[in-house]
């Protein structure tokens, strides 16, 4: 197998959801993806990339991540309380993200280098491929596709038997139907057991992002506004992190590279 990855692109930003969030992070977002959810704001990685090389990918991390290394803080960590996770992770932490990053089989390879390498490696990927095969140091944040996806006949249950404590699952929420999926699907599986659950409220795209090939929301899905989903997270008692996509409001909401 040749030793190369489609990449759309290659940043140094802050990590903006998961448990994470806020943390400084080096980005590898991996060209293509087998779903259409409607509500993808990254659609511009469906197609566009170039070939890299693994060994270019893995140089262009510590390059990016060099600065951080430079000066007497260069052994400094910090700790992260994940659910029932508590761990120390250097920075920059290293997510690979798409498109969808388990598509293309080398991308295993380049996380598990980068694992050697000593970086805390995060990987989000649509729950429609296995995570089974994954390095267990690789931290999967995994979406469970809701209703108003539109791709919820995707996803893979089977991969819930093998998530760890290190994993996260992320419910993208758009509407009252996709609120009430996310939580008879975690009382289902009893997934709050599992690792930390992620509610992240879909942010309208604007007209130039609604790729005309994205799925439509299916008929009768009443949205649902942000506050009204936090309020009724806390009626409901849910066990899950409410979250907003953090780049979204530091920068534009269709800024690439962020
Ligand atoms: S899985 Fe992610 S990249 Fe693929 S269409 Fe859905 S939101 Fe977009």
């Amino acid at each position: 197998m040749p030793e190369t990855l489609l990449i759309n692109e290659v940043y140094l930003s802050l990590q903006g959801e998961s448990t994470f969030a806020g943390l400084p992070c080096v980005f590898v977002r991996l060209t293509a993806c087998n779903l259409r959810c409607s509500y993808c704001d990254t659609a511009y990685a469906f197609t566009e990339g170039r070939k890299w090389a693994l060994s270019e990918v893995r140089a262009e991390v510590l390059r990016l991540s060099e600065p951080y290394f430079q000066t007497e803080r260069s052994l400094t960590s910090v700790q992260i309380i994940a659910g029932t996770d508590t761990a120390r992770h250097r920075l920059p932490l290293v997510e690979f993200t798409g498109g969808e990053p388990l598509l293309q089989p080398n991308a295993g390879r380049i996380m598990g280098q980068l694992a050697d390498d000593g970086f805390t490696v995060l990987v989000e990927t649509s729950g429609a491929h296995s995570i089974s095969k994954l390095d267990p140091r690789i931290r999967r944040i995994m979406d469970l596709k809701c209703p108003g996806s539109g791709e919820v006949s995707r996803n893979r249950w089977e991969n819930i038997q093998h998530l760890k404590s290190t994993d996260e699952v992320k419910f993208v929420i758009g509407s009252w139907e996709d609120y009430a999926w996310a939580k008879e699907t975690i009382a289902k599986y009893q997934l709050d057991r599992i690792c930390p659950l992620l509610f992240s409220w879909v942010a309208p795209l604007l007209a130039h992002q609604k790729d005309p090939s994205l799925k439509a929301i299916p008929e009768g899905h009443r949205p649902i506004r942000r506050q009204e989903l936090v309020e009724a997270m806390i009626a409901d008692h849910v066990l899950a992190r409410f979250q907003l996509q953090m780049h979204k409001f530091i920068w534009p909401p269709d800024e690439r590279g962020v």
